[in-house]
């Protein structure tokens, strides 16, 4: 154990077995333990027969707490971070502490372990040599499909993480943006009703409009087929833009113009173009 040390350790995202020795015994040997719910994280510790004092990190107070983690860390004292499952930071409040404490010159270690994305990815049977973890997609529809469209021509698997409430509207989005490609539902992770839901994107949203989807998921997308040098055309983009419904000119020019990399007035006049033709 090393003193005036930020350790960043991966707890859990389901099967308690899935900590590590490492983690078990660096959280019984720190002065203190940051927690984004500190009630939560007493359940895992108590399992562990783990007594440290407590203290909580979340998005609301990172402020003030980050700065009382680092004075501590700046007496000497070692700090381990935790999240309420699996590892701090990612989707998970811990950067700007983190962040901190590398402009101080503070040690940070990680103690890896569980990671809801790479699990996900690891058994999806979708390429892993390249991919990318784009986190939660905006709530708002608009927000989401533009975010979407910034995201489609990355040459790897995407990787997002969603709440269950909101599956099928983000599922939906992605056959509209993305179009049909090959997804998968990664479901409860290392639980009891652990499920992969395989198939294209419409496969996978009757799958899901089955029935309530519970519990935690990720969703996996596998990499579009065209490479960057022979993209969709515009128009292409545009009308498939278009056919949701839902979307404004202004929104579609926004979207299309990140998809097919050509300037927002330009996809705006191309649309206005369609629109006048198809009407
Ligand atoms: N820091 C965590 C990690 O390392 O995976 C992620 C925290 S983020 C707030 C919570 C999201 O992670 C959930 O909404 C879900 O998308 C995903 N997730 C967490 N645990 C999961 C599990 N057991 N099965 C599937 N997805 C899970």
């Amino acid at each position: 154990m090393t003193a005036a040390t930020l350790y960043i350790i991966a707890t859990p995202i389901g099967n308690l077995e899935d900590i590590t020795y490492r983690a078990v015994r660096i959280l019984g040997e720190v002065d203190l333990i940051a927690a984004e719910d500190t009630r939560h994280s007493l359940k895992l510790l108590n399992h562990f027969g783990i007594s440290k004092p407590l203290t909580s990190y979340f998005d609301h107070n990172q402020q003030i707490k980050g700065e009382r983690i680092l004075n501590a860390l700046r007496q000497g004292k070692s700090v381990a971070l935790i999240s309420d499952a699996g590892t701090p930071c990612i989707s998970d409040p811990g950067y700007q502490l983190v962040r901190d404490a590398v402009a101080e010159g503070i040690p940070v270690i990680p103690v890896p372990g569980a990671c809801a994305a790479v699990a996900a990815l690891s058994a999806s049977g979708l390429p892993t040599d390249n991919f990318t973890f784009a986190g939660f997609p905006p709530s708002r529809q608009g927000k989401r499909r533009t975010f979407l469209a910034g995201i489609s021509s990355l040459p790897g698997t995407l990787v997002l993480y969603e709440a269950p409430h909101r599956l099928l509207e983000t599922l939906s989005d992605i056959r509209e943006v993305l179009g049909e490609r090959q997804v998968i539902v990664a479901r409860e992770l290392s639980k009891m009703f652990e499920e992969f839901i395989h198939g294209s994107a419409s496969e996978v949203i009757d799958a899901v409009s089955q029935g309530i989807v519970r519990g935690e998921v990720v969703v996996l997308v596998a990499p579009g087929e065209v490479s960057e040098q022979e993209s969709e055309p515009l128009e292409n983009v545009l009308l498939r833009l278009m056919a949701s419904g839902t979307l404004s000119i202004k929104d579609i020019a926004k979207q299309a113009s990140v998809i097919s990399g050509v300037s927002r007035s330009e996809a705006y006049g191309e649309a206005l173009k369609l629109k006048y033709n198809t009407d």
